[in-house]
Parts: C-alpha cells; structure tokens; sequence
C-alpha cells in the first residue's frame, strides 16, 4: 500500500525521554505528526483531546501503568491502533496486551528500521479502514441515488399524457400508466399482470404487441405503426419496439398509444374541404378553358403572335388545372370508397394494351422504347372499373416516360401469379433513392433533384394508384435502383372483394 502519512497523528508515551524523542525523530522523518506524553494521565489528556491514530505505548511506566492505559484508550476509541513497547522482561505482559486488543508490539531496545516498519503496517491498517469506510458510504449513496431515480422514472412514466405499456416476453403486461388506462377506458383501478389480450380487444394490435414482446421484431426497425378505434369516435395510435437487454436480446415491448381523434377529424374535413372547391372549381374552369379554346381559333390570322402565344399559354394552364382538380376529385373519391361503383367483367390485357398504345406517342416523343409483353395463355377476366384501371396503368406508365431519360426502355409486362394478375411496369430511367421511397406514395410528394425538376407534376399519381389498388383488394410494390431505373409491381386480384 502506498504510504502517504502526513494526516496520521501517532501518541508516544513512554517514560523514557531517549525513547520519546528518537520515536518522534525518526517518525516526522517518514512524515507522522507525533505528540509525546511521558506519563499516563498524560497520555490519556492528550488523547481526548486530539485525533490520535495509533499510539506507542510503554507498558511499564511510574503512575497508572500501561495495561490499565490501554483499557481506557480503547474505552474512548474502540478503533485506536496501540502498539506496545516492552523490555524483555515485559514479554509476557505484551502478550497480555495483545489479548486486550494492542495491535502490535515492538520490544525495547529497537532499531529506527523496527519502528518505520510497525508504525507504517499500522498506518496502511487505518487507511485500508479509511477506505473501506468510504466505499461502503459511497455503495449506500449509490443505492440510495438509484432508488430515488427509480421512483423519479416511474414518476414520469405515470404523469406522461401519452399511454405507455410494458410487457415481459410473454406478452404480458407488467406496467401500464393512468393515461393509458384513461384512453382505454379502463377502470382507473385495473392493475397490471394480465395478458394483453385482457386490456385491448383488438386482435391484430394484440398479435402485433405479442409479437414484438417475444422478440421477433428486433431485426426489423420499421414496426409499423397501428390505428384503431374503440368506440368509433375515438382513434388512437399505438407504437411498439421491443426492450432490448445488454446482448440485444428481448425483454418484452413497449407500446406508446397517442390519441389521434382530432388528426382524424381534421383529415376528413380537409378532404371535404378540398372535395368541396374543386367541385366547385371544374365547372368554371371548364368554361374558360372551352372558351378560350373558341377565341384561339377564331383570332388564327388575325391577333398578333404574341396574344395567340399568350392565349395558347392560358389555354395550357387552365388544361392543367383542370387535371389536378380531376385528381383530387378522384382522391375524395377513392378515399369515401365511391370509385369502384361500376365495375364490369374486363381483361387486365385489353385494358393494358389500350393505354400503352395511347401513351406510345408520348414515349416515341422522347425517342424511348415501350414495350407491351402480354402472357402466352389467356388470362381469365377481372371484375373492375375499367376507368379505374386506366387510371392506375396510365399514372405508372406516365411516370416511367416522365421519369426516364431520352431514348430510354420501358418494359411493360403481364401475367397470373396465384390468384392475382401481375402487371410490372419496368424503367431503366433516373430511380429513386431509398428515402424517397416511403414517401412518394404520400399525397403531393414529389423527388426534387437536378433531374426532375424540370418535370412538372403534381404528386398526386401515386397516391391515386394505391387508393385505387387498395380499393380493389390489390396492392402495388416498388424496387428502384437510383441510376439504374424502377420496376413498380401491381397485384390485382381476380374475384373482387365482396
Ligand atoms: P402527377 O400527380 O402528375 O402524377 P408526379 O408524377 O410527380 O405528379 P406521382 O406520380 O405521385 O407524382 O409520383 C411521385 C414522385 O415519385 C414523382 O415526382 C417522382 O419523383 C417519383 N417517381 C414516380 N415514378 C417514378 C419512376 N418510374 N422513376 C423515377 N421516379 C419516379
Ligand atoms: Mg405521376
């Protein structure tokens, strides 16, 4: 142990002055800060008075002798450290001492080396308790610091606004907090310790949180978020992610559940909103539109240039917003579920080979190649709304002549796989980079790089597409490759939902 004694005081009490005054010579050397007493009461004076450490004591002095001192020293500070010092005569007499609990002894006559290493070993037993004394306060502080910032967590976990549960890997829930139970409308004094399926009936969400407890999302970090109403006014949003312990394995869930009730009211109100003023919009619209087309052809050979191109211009824009209207309509539409209300026996085929060719202009313009591959077999026929799937094959295949470089391929290509028909629209134009990709089906969501800046648009394709797609029970995935081109993927089933 390293010595550093300059806080130790050392007692040395001894009748004789030689043996005093070396001790303390040869102690403040080594750096002990030494106090002497040549009698006993002395010595005991001294002591009460001061902070002594360890004391020298003589075990045969004139007055109270040292057996007696060493009583009451240890009577006073039951952890004082008494080394005796005794004449040979006297060995039996430190043994005795021993006994009553002195710490050492060191015999008389002694060598300045004897003495270093005693009161050193005696020194190194006091620091070593020092220290031990000092963990063990700091290990309390630590148990105590960490029980209060237990309580402080679970403090705020119980005052959050949001729901919050945890469940262990059975899927059991083992906290939950006032907020939840007041979005769930349970009784405030339901308690945790059931299974989930005991709080929540709703059997997808609990399937989810079931299997995010038992570790089986820990790979996957986009768990999708879920929505679903309790009593049809009130929606509420849950998240869940796994605990995840030191080695990544799972512990159990926890859910976040928001009430998202007035989202869902704005929402429909902005698309009444905006179902309302486009209805109110096309007419109008339509109006100039044909009119201005009426005053084109009439002015031919008698307005300048410039007002024909400035009227021609007019005509363009009111074209376009006329089609934005139309989408819009169609997105009110598709989300109050009207669009399919006319769907008849169709050929995925027919339908296909009908927008290709009216779209080959517009890619032949860009001097790219589209190609239709149908399926050697007949494939049989679908029930749909056929305006519907123009719609949804003319938005994809637009966007591939859009979003595809001049001269570029455009594969189109059809067929059975299981009950769906398959439709794969493939480009090897500009791709879109992997954190475009969620977003692009978002309404008005639009890649703004060097390359398609210049392509106007309005964002509202895709989001049409999927309703559409969605409405019928089909669904629609993509894969790009930036650089490299697009493939979007369209299942459709052959018996429609009922
Ligand atoms: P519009 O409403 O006129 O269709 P838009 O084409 O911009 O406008 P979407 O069809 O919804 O809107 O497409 C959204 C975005 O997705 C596009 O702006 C484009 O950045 C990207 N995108 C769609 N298809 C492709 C494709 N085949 N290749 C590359 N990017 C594409
Ligand atoms: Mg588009």
């Amino acid at each position: 142990m390293n010595n550093s004694p300059e806080a130790v005081n050392v007692l040395v009490v001894d009748d004789e002055q030689d043996i005093r005054d070396g001790s303390e010579r040869i102690l403040t050397r080594i750096g002990f800060h030494v106090q002497k007493a040549s009698r006993g009461e002395e010595a005991l004076e001294i002591f009460e008075r001061n902070q002594i450490a360890i004391v020298l004591l003589d075990l045969k002095m004139p007055g109270i002798d040292g057996l007696e001192v060493l009583r009451r020293l240890k009577k006073i500070n039951e952890q004082i450290l008494v080394i005796v010092i005794t004449g040979y005569a006297t060995v039996e007499t430190a043994i005795e001492a021993m006994k009553r609990g002195a710490y050492d002894f060191i015999p008389k006559p002694f060598e300045p080396d004897q003495l270093r290493i005693v009161v050193n070993r005696a020194a190194d037993k006091i620091r070593l308790q020092m220290e031990t004394e000092k963990l063990t306060l700091e290990r309390q502080r630590t148990l105590l610091d960490l029980d209060t910032e237990k309580s402080r967590i679970r403090t705020i976990i119980e005052s959050l606004p949001d729901g919050v549960l945890v469940t262990n890997t059975t899927g059991q829930i083992v906290l939950m907090n006032p907020s939840l139970r007041q979005l769930l409308d349970l009784d405030s004094d339901i308690q945790a310790g059931q299974p989930i399926s005991a709080y929540i009936h709703d059997e997808p969400l609990c399937q989810l949180i079931q299997e995010i407890s038992q570790g089986k999302h820990i790979d996957f970090d986009d768990i999708p978020d879920y929505e679903f109403t309790l009593t049809g006014d009130k929606y509420l949003l849950a998240r869940g992610q796994p605990v995840l312990g030191e080695k990544r394995e799972c512990l159990g869930a926890v859910v976040n559940f928001v009430d998202i009730s007035a989202i869902k009211v704005l929402d429909r109100l902005k698309s009444e909103f905006v179902a309302k003023v486009s209805h109110e919009l096309r007419s109008p619209l339509s109006t100039i539109h044909e009119q201005l087309a009426l005053v084109i052809k009439d002015m031919v050979g008698q307005a300048s240039q410039q007002d024909q191109h400035i009227l021609t211009r007019a005509k363009e824009k009111t074209q376009g917003l006329i089609s934005l209207i139309g989408d819009l309509l169609d997105l009110s539409r598709i989300e109050e579920g009207l669009i399919c209300h006319e769907p008849e026996q169709i050929r995925v085929e027919e339908v296909l080979s009908n927008v290709v060719d009216f779209l080959k202009t517009r890619a032949e313009n860009k001097h790219q190649n589209l190609s239709l591959s149908l399926p050697s077999n007949s494939m049989p026929a679908i029930t749909a709304d056929p305006i519907a799937l123009e719609s949804i094959f003319g938005n994809i295949i637009t966007n591939a002549i859009n979003y595809t470089q001049e001269g570029g391929d455009i594969r189109v290509t059809v067929d059975l796989a299981g009950i769906n028909v398959r439709v794969k629209v493939a480009d090897n134009g500009f791709g879109i980079a992997e954190k475009h990709m969620k977003k692009i089906f978002d309404r008005f969501y639009r890649v703004q790089d060097d390359k398609t800046r210049f392509i106007t648009g309005t964002g509202l394709g895709l989001p049409i597409v999927k309703g559409l797609l969605d409405s019928m029970g089909g669904m629609i995935d993509v894969e790009s490759e930036p650089g490299q081109g697009t493939t979007f993927t369209m299942l459709i089933p052959t018996q429609t939902p009922s």
